[in-house]
């Protein structure tokens, strides 16, 4: 191994190397540099990196802490100190933030790097990351496809190679979803699992910051470092922390696992149904259960979101008038003129949508009939939850009914980009956990592989029992292993540092 095959490593991989002392924090960023600026100009995972804070960070890096030295990629939506935080969108262009979110002063407690903000959908509304209103990004299995979204930037990052680990948020599976999409790990924690202080809020009812990784103990490390209470933010919760690596290498005898009926309907991609039913069957060689349940009100979870999550966003956006921070319309002849314009060139088309219908599923008259009605829906799909966990300890599904679709293909058919949220969406809405773990591949013509992710589900505040599930699965198979064909691609990467020469990375 030579130092440029540093970024290739997962966490814990890493944090032998810099235990032993056998490279330098300083030397594991040098080699990520290098990667990035190779790889990036053709993924587009980054918006913005601040390489010189993180070398003065790697001169006092502690490897002895439990994320020691590590860098770690910020999707842009979370506040680091001093560094741009454009949630994907030109009303941000030129905003810093003026404190760290609560996760990452976390991290950085845990000994972590936060070095480089990552690629995002416009305020995380979006599941490909073609809302960003800075620059697409590309999946690294297939360059014409989408990373999937809204936290597309940080699973390229990983899967390319040019992260070890990076944060994600997850409102109706911006975490889950790009994770699977790009064949690397991700998980939504429970909602009051972890600090949205310093997360700018998209639907607060629904947000939860979360660790994508190469592999499942990296998400465990991750997230002992995330969890726990914080007085600044009212909805996390007041529970301990346990040490989420404890229970992984278990086996999984007794464990039971439920397929939700719902969940496996026309419409799924023939090749992840198969994936989907080769685990199930293979869970059963490890020695789990796995039964059928029922989720009878997933048909209504899409539409329910929607009026949520939109009605949250239109009440929460409001604050970008133009006045504090943000892009500022010039000429205004009036206050009402001056946010009209601001608003109008700041935000892009889907979420100027997304108000639209948020304010109008809010507005007096409507109220009742929307927002309201959806509300007592998710109160039905969480009682479908608590059912099902009666007789189960978590659920099995794909994480996206396809794997990842062409750049373009949908943009012009936001109602197609929404459906596909059907498996990811009702934990938001339920405030349950989940995982998506890589299980195979789809072949499609040409000759192209895509990634795709399991998704696994599990109680409010037991993201025990589904890292240690997810575990066990990714133990015993190797689709984890498995490496885009990217890097020996040396035509493609000196072309690529050639354009990363003439397009410096920062902002
Ligand atoms: N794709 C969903 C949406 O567009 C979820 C986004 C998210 O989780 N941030 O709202």
């Amino acid at each position: 191994m030579t130092l440029s095959d540093l970024p290739a490593l997962n966490v814990a991989e890493l944090q032998v190397l810099l235990r032993r002392r056998e490279v330098s924090p300083r030397e594991v960023l040098e080699a990520l540099q290098k990667r990035i600026e190779e790889i990036d100009p053709q993924i587009g995972a980054y918006l913005s990196i601040d390489f010189e804070d993180a070398f003065r960070q790697a001169e006092t890096a502690d490897v002895n802490l439990p994320l020691g030295g590590v860098p770690i990629a910020i999707k842009d939506m979370i506040s680091v100190a001093g560094q741009p935080c454009t949630c994907g969108s030109k009303i941000l262009r030129n905003y810093r933030a003026l404190y760290d979110a609560t996760v990452v002063r976390k991290l950085r407690a845990a000994g972590a790097i936060p070095f480089g903000k990552t690629n995002m959908d416009e305020f995380a509304m979006g599941s490909s990351t073609e809302n960003s209103n800075v620059r697409p990004a590309r999946n690294p299995w297939d360059v014409t496809r989408v990373p999937g979204g809204s936290s597309g930037g940080s699973a390229a990052a990983l899967a390319a190679g040019e992260a070890f680990a990076a944060l994600g948020t997850d409102t109706g599976g911006s975490i889950r979803q790009p994770a699977a999409l790009s064949g690397v790990v991700g998980l939504k924690p429970s909602y009051g699992r972890v600090s949205r202080f310093g997360v700018v809020a998209f639907a607060s009812s629904l947000d939860q910051a979360g660790p994508l990784t190469k592999t499942v103990r990296d998400a465990a490390l991750l997230l002992n470092a995330m969890a726990g209470h914080d007085p600044r933010d009212s909805t996390c919760l007041n529970e301990s922390v346990p040490d989420y690596t404890r229970r992984l290498g278990r086996d999984l005898k007794g464990v039971r696992l439920g397929l939700p009926r719902e969940y496996l309907v026309d419409g799924i991609d023939r090749q992840v149904r198969a994936a989907i039913d080769a685990a199930a069957a293979y869970f059963q060689s490890l020695g789990a259960e796995v039964v059928d349940v029922s989720l009878p009100h997933t048909d209504y979870a899409v539409a329910a979101y929607y009026m949520i999550a939109s009605g949250e966003a239109s009440a929460n956006l409001a604050r970008f008038d133009g006045v504090r921070y943000g892009h500022r319309a010039e000429k205004a002849q009036n206050l009402f003129e001056h946010y009209g314009r601001t608003r109008e060139e700041g935000f892009g088309p889907e979420v100027k949508r997304r108000i639209i219908l948020g304010t109008y599923v809010l507005s007096s008259g409507y109220y009742e009939a929307y927002y309201d009605r959806a509300q007592k829906v998710r109160e039905l799909i969480r009682r479908d939850f608590a059912q099902a966990f009666e007789k189960v300890d978590a659920l099995i599904s794909p994480t996206s009914p396809e794997p990842a679709f062409p750049v373009g293909e949908r943009s012009a058919d936001p109602l197609r980009m929404y459906l596909a949220d059907v498996f990811t969406i009702a934990a938001n809405l339920a405030g349950i956990c989940g995982i998506s773990v890589p299980c195979g591949f789809a072949q499609m013509e040409g000759g192209t592989r895509l990634p795709i992710g399991m998704q696994l589900l599990g109680k409010a505040l037991d993201e025990e029992s589904i890292l240690r599930i997810a575990h066990a699965y990714e133990q015993s198979t190797t689709w984890h292993k498995e490496r885009p064909p990217l890097a020996e691609n040396a035509h493609a990467s000196a072309a690529a540092a050639a354009s990363a020469a003439r397009r410096p990375i920062q902002l």
